[in-house]
């Protein structure tokens, strides 16, 4: 078989059993499906030899670029040694080793790690261990949590009750928690004028007047530092976080960081948190954690919640959660030496001037007659396509423009996978100034041609 027979049998054997996630696979009759034989660095790589740039790191989760050598060791030394144990009643270097790690390297004040195995469920994990803290405190009547319109945390029930994208969640209503919801303070909706921070301290107002009127029944507010990723890359000023974790003390309520997207470098720092200068009480991570190899997350915690369930076992105070394939040896191997390559390569100084590449390079997107706003935070930059400039009118989702930039980029070789109207970058941090300023052509290719009629 010649290579683009290769590829098309693949695809047809694909579609025959497998369904994709986040997909109506009926998309697939027009769309064709693109089987990856292999990877390296940036590029992935299809079986007729056809290279993609992966500009969106897999679903954000890559770090370091495909098949990286330093953590392909790291795994291949390790699976000799111990793929994975059950780790009640047993542990192992990699976890311990990571865990210490994590501490030394996450916001003053949180000392406990906690693992499971994807993003929702560290989301899951969090939740839980906020009212089950405030259960054991004799605080039985806090069993609310407060989200931010326009969050995502996953999709497994707690987690997608507490996001608020309309596309994901509304089907399955009727199974999910009420929550209270704060208005975003996503910075797109700035008055003319005004100030990123000024907008932020503004929205901040209705979370204050939530929490003073609610707390009693309030466990945490949970939210995404500074990036609403999967709710269109929407971002905001730190200064909200501030006064977020301020409130969260006055009126006795958890901060919950979700950090599984916005971690490890993708904000400008190592954690989003760091440039508000705040410790929440739960830490999610995932995703980069593991360099983009493996399924792996962490909870990080303070002591005094942890000191909250240690007690007899007849008090029934425990945390009794589990995932079988928590604190896997391999996957928190693959992150010891991820946070290696971050310590040797001094990683975030770096990432300024890739940053500041990618700023330059979308510049000229910013006076295209169908895009809203460019907007930027450190490693993450978005273009929002819009069908009026002047008043922002959104287009309509039914006309699905990001899709045609999706298929103008896979033709020119690279992988942009926008969120409806939303065209954006978060590269593995291998990226070069080079290939940044290629992306960007293809971007605004993509946008001329998605915008045309
Ligand atoms: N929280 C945030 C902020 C995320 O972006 C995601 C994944 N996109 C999740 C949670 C869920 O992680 P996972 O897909 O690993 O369950």
């Amino acid at each position: 078989m010649s290579r683009p027979d290769l590829n098309a049998a693949i695809a047809a054997r694909d579609l025959a059993v497998l369904w994709h996630p986040c997909t109506q696979m009926k998309d697939h009759e027009q769309l064709p499906m693109v089987p990856i034989r292999r990877g390296e660095g940036v590029w992935l790589e299809d079986f007729d030899g056809r290279r993609y740039l992966d500009a969106i790191s897999s679903w954000w989760v890559n770090l370091f670029g495909h098949a990286n050598p330093r953590i392909n060791a790291a795994v291949r030394e390790q699976l000799e040694q111990l793929e994975h144990v059950i780790l009640a009643g047993f542990t192992h270097g990699p976890a311990l080793e990571l865990a210490e790690r994590l501490v030394a390297l996450a916001p003053p004040g949180l000392g406990r790690v906690f693992y499971a195995d994807n993003g929702s469920s560290a989301v899951e994990v969090a939740l839980k261990m906020s009212f089950h803290y405030w259960r054991n405190c004799g605080r039985p009547r806090k069993t609310k949590f407060v989200t931010l319109a326009n969050s995502y945390h996953g999709e497994t029930l707690g987690a997608l009750a507490v996001g608020d994208v309309a596309l994901y969640k509304e089907t399955y209503a009727p199974l999910l928690m009420e929550v209270l919801t704060a208005p975003s303070p996503d910075c797109h909706a700035c008055e003319p004028g005004e100030s990123w921070e000024a907008h932020s301290r503004r929205v901040f107002a209705d979370m204050e007047a939530l929490l003073a009127a609610r707390a009693d029944e309030v466990c945490a507010v949970i939210v995404e530092p500074l990036v609403q990723c999967a709710g269109a890359m929407r971002m905001y000023h730190p200064v909200y976080l501030s006064l977020l974790r301020d409130a969260c003390d006055r009126h006795g309520v958890h901060l919950i960081a979700d950090e599984i997207a916005v971690g490890f470098g993708r904000t400008g720092t190592l954690f989003a948190c760091e440039q508000a200068g705040v410790t929440p009480d739960f830490l999610c991570l995932s995703k980069g954690l593991t360099g983009g190899y493996l399924p792996l997350s962490a909870v990080v915690t303070r002591e005094s919640v942890y000191q909250a369930f240690y007690d007899d076992y007849a008090t029934l105070r425990a945390f009794l959660h589990s995932h079988s394939y928590t604190g896997n040896a391999l996957a928190c191997r693959a992150a010891l030496a991820t946070l290696d390559i971050f310590a040797q390569d001094r990683v975030i100084e770096a990432n300024a001037a890739l940053a500041r590449a990618m700023a330059e390079a979308a510049a000229p997107l910013a006076d295209h007659p169908h895009v809203g706003e460019v907007r930027q935070t450190g490693m993450i930059l978005a273009i929002e396509m819009v069908a009026d400039r002047a008043k922002r009118t959104p287009y309509p989702w039914q006309e699905r423009r990001g899709l045609r930039v999706y298929r103008h980029a896979l033709a020119r070789g690279a992988l942009l996978r926008p969120l409806g109207n939303v065209v954006y970058f978060m590269p593995p941090y291998v990226i070069t100034p080079e290939q940044i300023r290629w992306l960007a052509g293809v971007a605004a290719e993509g946008i001329d041609l998605a915008t045309r009629d």
